[in-house]
């Protein structure tokens, strides 16, 4: 029996007369990157929402690291161990990359983590910001100024602020999203290290990184999911091809 660290049952949400999520169940083992793909509009990000903490299922289950998180708040979900990446509106414009990676660090454990987390150090936080720079591969970027960087660049700081907070699962929504290719190869090099500290739940469009990448793949048609299995096993499937894939 595989470790499972993330264990989704049957999870339903409905905006109005659409289900977004219908009867979902999967999970993450320890070691693992598990994508999730599918259509627009298919419930993917809802799935992700849901799991945050963000969204509030309307049936179903959600077990995380063995506990039953399915009532708890987006913060208590964090402090269990759940990361994920930031939006790009929480970064701080005008600040260096380091300032940014340093203030999620302080911020989160001043806020939600007071009463969990001692705050650290100034010496000690630089050191735990440098290092998850140096993590995403932004080393030559750490005194730049946030707002110039490219779109892909924001996206590997995003992950340097969750990073952290070191967390033991990962969920990520399209991290490739506008990425160019060096950005891609980068993340992607980082992404296949990670998962053997914190197993990711990885939503995403780029075929390639997900082909490379993950260990097994779900995917999601109208809500429900049409099928879960390693990459051959995805790609020779034929109602997945004619689903998704577009033969
Ligand atoms: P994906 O990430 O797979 O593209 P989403 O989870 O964003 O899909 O959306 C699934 C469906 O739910 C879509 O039809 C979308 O329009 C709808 N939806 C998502 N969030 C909301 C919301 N807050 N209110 C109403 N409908 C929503
Ligand atoms: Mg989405």
């Amino acid at each position: 029996m595989p470790d499972i660290v993330l264990n989704i049952q049957n999870i339903s949400k409905s905006f109005g007369a659409l289900k977004a999520s219908d009867g979902v169940s999967l999970d993450l083992r320890e070691g693992e990157i598990h994508a999730l793909i599918g259509p627009n509009g298919a419930g993917k990000s809802t799935l992700i929402s849901q799991v945050a903490g963000k969204l509030k299922p309307d049936t179903g289950k959600i077990d995380l690291l063995g506990s039953d998180v399915t009532k708890l708040s987006i913060a208590e979900r964090a402090k269990l161990g759940l990361g994920r990446t930031f939006q790009i509106s929480e970064l701080a414009m005008d600040y260096t990359v380091l300032e940014n990676v340093m203030l999620g660090a302080l911020g989160k454990r001043g806020g939600a983590f007071r009463f969990f987390m001692p705050v650290m150090k100034d010496a000690e936080l630089r050191e735990c910001a440098q290092s998850a720079i140096e993590r995403v591969g932004l080393s030559r970027h750490m005194h730049k100024i946030t707002s110039e960087l490219s779109h892909g660049q924001r996206r590997q700081l995003e992950v340097a602020v969750a990073l952290t907070l070191e967390p033991k699962v990962f969920l990520m929504d399209e991290p490739m999203a506008g990425m160019g290719a060096e950005g891609s190869k980068m993340l992607t090099g980082f992404l296949d290290d990670l998962r053997q500290q914190a197993p990711i739940l990885l939503v995403e469009h780029d075929m390639d990184a997900v082909f490379a990448l993950a260990d097994r793949i779900s995917v999601l048609v109208y809500g429900k999911v049409i099928a879960t299995g390693n990459v051959d096993f995805i790609r020779n499937h034929d109602e997945v091809r004619r689903a998704y894939l577009g033969e």
